[in-house]
């Protein structure tokens, strides 16, 4: 099974998990914090020499405030 990697967004934290293909995409939960943690989009070699434009679209994760402090 191929492995993937993990990286949270609330501790940082990161890390591999052996899974498979079409569970991927599943949620993961962080071993550290508990909180869900994302799948890490790892960059894959490519062979030759052109120089390739791959364009990352940078989503915006919402949703991600905390408690409120006055
Ligand atoms: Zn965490």
């Amino acid at each position: 099974m191929p492995r993937y990697e993990y990286v949270c967004e609330h501790c940082g934290e990161r890390f591999e998990r052996t899974r498979r293909i079409d569970e991927r995409d599943n949620a993961l939960f962080c071993p550290s914090c508990g909180e869900e943690a994302k799948r890490e989009i790892s960059n894959f070699a490519v062979g030759g020499g052109s120089s390739i434009s791959s364009l990352g679209s940078v989503r915006s994760l919402g949703c991600s405030t905390g408690s409120g402090g006055g």
